[in-house]
């Protein structure tokens, strides 16, 4: 057997499995498969008692006798329950599927190790579908030492591939002695780094002898992981200055300085000045500038993206601004043109309900030249829109982007317009490193001044007449309220409470004030008029789903409160949250959720209510779900996908593979050297299996 032997050819797994395999994990050879790691460890050689299954326990392996048999319930929902008693209590096995089997395969008079993860389940504790074996030795040193556990899908678990299942076939791989695994990092960068070999590292992984050889190989492939996507970044930061130039916007002129002079609504914070000095910077160069502009909701982005607009202008081009949602192009576009109209800067509006002749003429002046700033949604960059002399784009909130959309712009004009990318979702410095190694980051770190930080508070279902209480004390000084909802219809598959009915009972609830909803599935002229009711303060309580999530800013608005708050991530919990605080105001974020929730989710709550700092978040964010899930990383693109390395954890490791992609880099930039060819050939490999984010924003 070799690396790149077939699955399908392997003794077990058949064709119909490796179709699976294919088809779920994207594993094809056993090179694919060694590749796939185990999501964690259970330490086998420690055996509980019944007596320390309590809630939260997460694996636990026992030993004991079956007690007795019992079937329950009908149909699809008969299940099969052992009771499973040892010296200091009894669980119950639980089993839903192979009844009969498992019935006549087992027996109450032998002793048998059981191991699975207990839930409880009203009063009693259970593990469903346990693994059991009868306690022989022969078991108990089968299993003795550290088991790698691996994630599956459903439809695997379906044809019996569950993560022991997968274990045992990379062990019959592993067993075999013909297999050769090559290395994949430069001799000379094992040696002198105290690396294990790529051999040692993926044996150990996936079989560990002990914690310490666990350790080793984890070290050693995270390692490899980072290292690689360094050597990728730095190698497509070196094309990219040298392969797109840029317009050169030289002064900074009158309509810069008689904004700046005459008609700015407040004095900048000491971030937005900062970062506006970058930008300008990089306008400068003669190269596209390609700049991510971080900063927590409300730092005020918006204005940065304004005053950068006019220094465009002064040079004699034209700007678009682009927006993920119409509502928020509106509000761009409504606050943008006010503020520019003693200039004379005309700025126009784009989105798809603009229509007809309104929209020929903005087609029309753009193309002329008369438009000076072009606000809008995707719209923008349809091949319709056609600009006279595009010289930078502003993206607004960027996750709601794909990359391909954005590359898009950069055809607008002969050269490359500049771009700037502005997004609230903060993204962890370990990261930002990662995917935009080849990006300039500029952070707004400062809120403007007199914002008080939103009191959060996390309430059960329960306590909702208490909620109401508070809310109707809020309207009365004459605050306003936003109430999101997961859900817009009731659903049958989904308990949750829904905007539509939510509305019918804050009306009931709140007859002393107007109620109007906004959600995804209206008309957008129906969405404008509640939206507007909203912001002149008619309505007092807005119903939403998510479509407020972004951008929207009623500074009158004091009150957020979000229904099955235990649905939402964490930044887009804090995106919410970013609606309030807005104003002068004592804001609030209540969180309401039902009462039972897994670990995870009550921590997650808690985070909200302990802290507002969007990288604070962030970090958590990434530390509770892995940076993969993180909200938009797909799109924004990280090079390829992390399979062990943990940007939340790992910074250390990164930091080393950063350095030692830079050393290589400089010494023999195209790996043509004995030593480093083949860092070459495994690079080429993984950029086989990727997209060339490399080359777009
Ligand atoms: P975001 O960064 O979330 O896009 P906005 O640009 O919408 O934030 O700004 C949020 C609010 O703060 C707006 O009402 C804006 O006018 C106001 N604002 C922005 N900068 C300042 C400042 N330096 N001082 C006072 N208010 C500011
Ligand atoms: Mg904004």
């Amino acid at each position: 057997m070799q690396e790149d032997t077939l699955l399908k050819y392997i003794p077990g797994i058949g064709p119909k499995r490796a179709e699976l395999f294919l088809k779920q994990l994207n594993v094809s050879s056993v090179a694919d498969l060694l590749a796939y790691y185990p999501y964690k460890y259970i330490d086998r050689s420690k055996f509980y008692t019944v007596s320390e299954c309590i809630d939260d326990t997460s694996y636990v392996q026992l030993r004991g006798k079956i007690r007795r048999f019992e079937t329950r319930g009908i149909g699809a929902k008969e299940r099969l329950i052992a009771t499973f008693a040892d010296a200091t209590g009894s669980i119950e096995l639980v089993w839903f599927k192979g009844l009969k089997y498992i019935k006549e395969s087992l027996k109450t008079d032998i002793e048998y190790i059981v191991f699975g993860k207990p839930t409880r389940f009203g009063s009693t504790m259970n593990i469903v579908h346990p693994d059991i074996e009868p306690l022989t030795e022969a078991n108990l040193a089968k299993n003795n030492g550290l088991q790698a556990f691996y994630n599956t899908s459903e439809a695997m678990k379906k044809s019996y591939l569950n993560s022991e299942a997968i274990r045992k076939v990379i062990i019959t791989i592993l067993s075999d002695t013909s297999l050769k695994i090559c290395e994949t990092l430069p001799e000379e960068l094992i040696m002198r780094l105290g690396l294990i070999s790529k051999n040692e590292a993926i044996r150990q992984i996936h079989w560990p002898t002990d914690n310490e050889q666990l350790k080793r190989a984890q070290f050693r492939l995270k390692f490899e992981e980072l290292f690689y996507i360094q050597i990728f970044l730095q190698k497509s930061s070196q094309l990219r200055t040298t392969r797109y130039q840029g317009y050169r916007f030289e002064r900074v002129g009158e309509y810069f300085h008689s904004f700046y002079e005459k008609h700015l609504p407040f004095p900048l914070t000491g971030a937005q000045k900062r970062v506006i000095k970058e930008i300008r910077n990089d306008m400068n160069t003669g190269r596209q500038m390609n700049r991510l502009l971080q900063g927590d909701v409300g730092s005020g982005k918006t204005m940065v993206a304004l005053l950068t607009a006019l220094i465009a202008i002064d040079n004699g081009y034209q700007v678009s601004i682009m927006a993920p949602t119409e509502i928020l192009a509106n509000q761009h576009y409504e606050s943008i043109s006010s503020q520019l109209s003693p200039l004379g800067i005309n700025v126009q509006l784009l989105t798809g309900s603009v229509k007809g002749k309104r929209r020929e003429q903005i087609l029309l002046g753009l193309k002329e030249g008369i438009v000076n700033i072009l606000i809008g949604t995707h719209a923008l960059i349809e091949d319709t829109v056609v600009f006279k002399n595009l010289g930078y784009a502003v993206i607004d909130e960027q996750h709601r982007f794909g990359v391909a959309q954005r590359a898009k712009l950069w055809t607008k004009n002969v050269l490359p317009p500049h771009v700037l990318v502005m997004t609230a979702t903060p993204i962890p410095r370990t990261l930002a490193m990662t995917v935009y190694g080849d990006l300039e980051v500029s952070i707004i770190d400062e809120l403007p001044p007199g914002r008080k930080p939103v009191a959060t508070y996390h309430f059960y279902d329960n306590a909702r007449g208490e909620m109401n209480a508070f809310l109707h004390r809020q309207i009365a000084e004459g605050r306003q309220i936003y109430v999101v909802y997961p859900l817009v219809k009731e659903s049958e598959k989904l308990d949750l409470h829904n905007a539509e009915q939510g509305f019918v009972q804050m009306i009931e609830n709140f007859p002393e004030c107007k109620v109007v909803m906004v959600h995804g599935q209206m008309r957008n002229a129906d969405k404008d008029i509640a939206m507007n009711e909203f912001v002149t303060a008619k309505a007092a309580i807005m119903v939403a789903t998510t479509v407020i999530e972004v951008g929207v800013n009623v500074p009158n608005a004091s009150v957020m409160v979000i229904e099955n708050a235990e649905r939402f991530g964490l930044s887009q919990l804090h995106q919410l949250r970013g609606r309030v605080g807005r104003g002068a105001e004592q804001s609030f974020c209540i969180l309401m959720s039902k009462y039972e929730l897994a670990r995870e989710t009550r921590q997650r709550l808690q985070i909200m209510c302990n802290t507002n700092d969007g990288f604070v978040i962030a970090e958590e964010d990434m530390r509770l779900r892995g940076p993969g899930d993180m909200e938009g990383l797909k799109q924004s693109g990280l090079p390829f996908d992390l399979h062990i390395a943990s940007l939340a954890t790992d910074g250390f490791i990164l930091s080393m593979a950063r350095d030692e992609a830079k050393k290589i880099i400089a010494l023999d930039s195209e790996f043509e050297s004995n030593q480093y060819q083949i860092v070459g050939i495994n690079l080429a490999k993984i950029k086989n299996n990727t997209t060339d984010w490399g080359a777009i924003s």
